[in-house]
């Protein structure tokens, strides 16, 4: 077996919880969760805290957190950026709403694990847009403005110099800052959400994969020991659910986003100016991301780098990142005073890129019962919480504003089918690469890929993918 990444690892290491049992018998529930990732585990804890005599079962196929929750980047953002997206698939007053939804999930966060004493570093010290080269310069404006039009910005422009000091690099030419941000330590949290889960009465069962769903009242969720006989059924399972289910084999794809940490190095870091928890974003398609941790490392990364044929996982998506290398090399164009500090780790996870940019909700087809949301785009650490929200509306038959939302309305298009689907990411990613190498090095990039990179850009911005 492939070595965990590290956030999981180092979570996993310092507990004390002992792993949940495999389901060996048929079972009754009068909700199934399926997936035990943030979003399936918001999904538990919410439920379980609106009906405490509700019995929920959540099955898990590996460990709590071993999916996109205990590998990622622990920036903790919001749906601000995405407001034209938001406006332009849902109208003006759901868009606000949902970005002010986004700004209280972040709040809620912090306010869960400060009341159910979960320690996983979660530091809300804001977050930073900037422009890393002349070509990104501008690129927030538009967006930033329209916030600003409805009153609804928690953002402001920053002096150069002082985004450069924030940012412990003088390699960003601009920036926008907003106190509605947070990071965390992922694998800490989801584990955390685990253990009240389990303290709330969840019955978890993990090395439990859902073999497969047969429709009906009750629905039976079949494992390979057992089953669950459910009156509701949550599916969870995130970049897993186009390989699982026909129905979404084109509504997502599945991209990789690569990530490198160095071992502690507090002095070289305070050296830099970057201290406390701001995450840093700059404005390429596929977005350089990083942070400092609570024990003094830093965390670089960056998406976009592999592509699954068929929206299928890869084995890559478990092994050390194949660009190690040129990820260090940004990370220490980025802050110079780290180049003498060894990496610790490498690893790399599958995001579920949606069309949109947006995660959907909604009811798996053929069933009265069987619930799912996904495809968070890159952008799931703060949005599963009010994924779990949703689900959790869904699940116990609420009317309410989750209910309604145009987001519960399944997919809002289609990628091309395969091998077009494939063959064009590849196309437009390297257009996109080259594009960015050009801008980054102050020449013209070539009008061909402009153009390509656009396709990319109109699907929306790939976040951190
Ligand atoms: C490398 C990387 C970096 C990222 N960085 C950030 C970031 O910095 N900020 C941000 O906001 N977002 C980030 N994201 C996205 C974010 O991590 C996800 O959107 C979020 O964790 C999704 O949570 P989830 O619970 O829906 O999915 P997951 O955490 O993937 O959980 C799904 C679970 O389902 C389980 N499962 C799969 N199949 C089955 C089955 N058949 N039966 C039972 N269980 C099954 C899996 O084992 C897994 O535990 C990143 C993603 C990746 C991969």
């Amino acid at each position: 077996m492939n070595a965990r990444p590290f956030w999981i690892a180092q979570a996993l290491a310092q507990e004390a919880q002992a792993p949940a049992p495999a389901l060996r018998e048929a079972t009754r529930a009068d909700l199934c969760i399926v997936g035990g990732g943030f979003t399936g585990l918001w999904t538990a804890i919410l439920a379980k805290q609106a009906r405490p005599a509700l019995d929920v079962v959540l099955l898990e196929a590996d460990v709590c957190g071993a999916g996109a929750s205990g590998r990622n980047g622990g920036c903790v953002l919001t749906w601000s950026t995405k407001f034209f997206t938001l406006r332009r698939l849902y109208g003006e007053a759901e868009a606000v709403r949902l970005v002010q939804a986004s700004e209280q999930a972040v709040l809620d966060i912090e306010a869960f694990c400060r009341d159910h004493a979960i320690d996983c570093e979660f530091r809300r010290d804001g977050t930073l847009y900037t422009a890393s080269a002349p070509a990104q310069i501008g690129a927030s404006d538009a967006v930033m403005g329209a916030l600003q039009a409805c009153g609804i910005s928690s953002w402001h422009r920053l002096p150069v110099a002082e985004v450069q000091r924030r940012a412990g690099s003088r390699q960003h030419l601009e920036g926008w800052f907003s106190p509605l941000a947070a990071s965390v330590q992922p694998g800490k949290l989801v584990r955390g959400l685990r253990r009240v889960a389990l303290e709330l009465g969840v019955r978890l069962h993990e090395g439990t994969p859902m073999v497969d769903i047969a429709p009906g009242s009750p629905a039976m969720v079949r494992t390979p020991h057992g089953s669950v006989a459910a009156d509701r059924v949550v599916v969870a399972i995130n970049a897993w659910m186009a390989g699982r289910f026909r129905e979404f084999e084109r509504s997502i794809a599945i991209v990789s986003s690569d990530m490198v940490i160095t071992e502690p190095a507090p002095q070289s870091l305070e050296a830099s100016g970057l201290n406390g928890g701001i995450t840093v974003l700059d404005s390429r398609t596929f977005v350089h991301y990083y942070r400092s941790t609570a024990d003094g490392r830093l965390m670089f990364g960056k998406g976009g780098n592999t592509f699954a044929y068929g929206g299928r996982m890869l084995p890559v998506f478990d092994q050390p990142s194949p660009c190690r290398e040129a990820l260090a090399r940004s990370l220490h164009a980025f802050i110079p005073q780290l180049a003498g500090v060894p990496l610790a780790a490498s690893w790399n996870g599958a995001s579920d890129r949606s069309v949109t940019g947006l995660p959907f909700f909604g009811r798996l087809r053929g069933t009265a019962n069987v619930f799912y949301g996904f495809g968070y785009s890159g952008n799931g650490v703060g949005p599963s919480r009010m994924g779990g929200e949703i689900l959790c509306a869904l699940a116990l038959g609420r009317d309410d504003a989750w209910t309604r939302s145009p987001l519960v309305r399944g997919p809002l298009g289609m990628f091309p089918p395969e091998p077009i689907r494939y063959l064009g990411s590849i196309v437009v990613r390297n257009a996109i690469r080259r594009k960015e190498a050009a801008e980054d090095s102050g020449r013209t990039p070539r009008a061909l890929d402009r153009r390509l990179a656009q396709f990319a850009a109109a699907a929306g911005k790939a976040d951190k993918q």
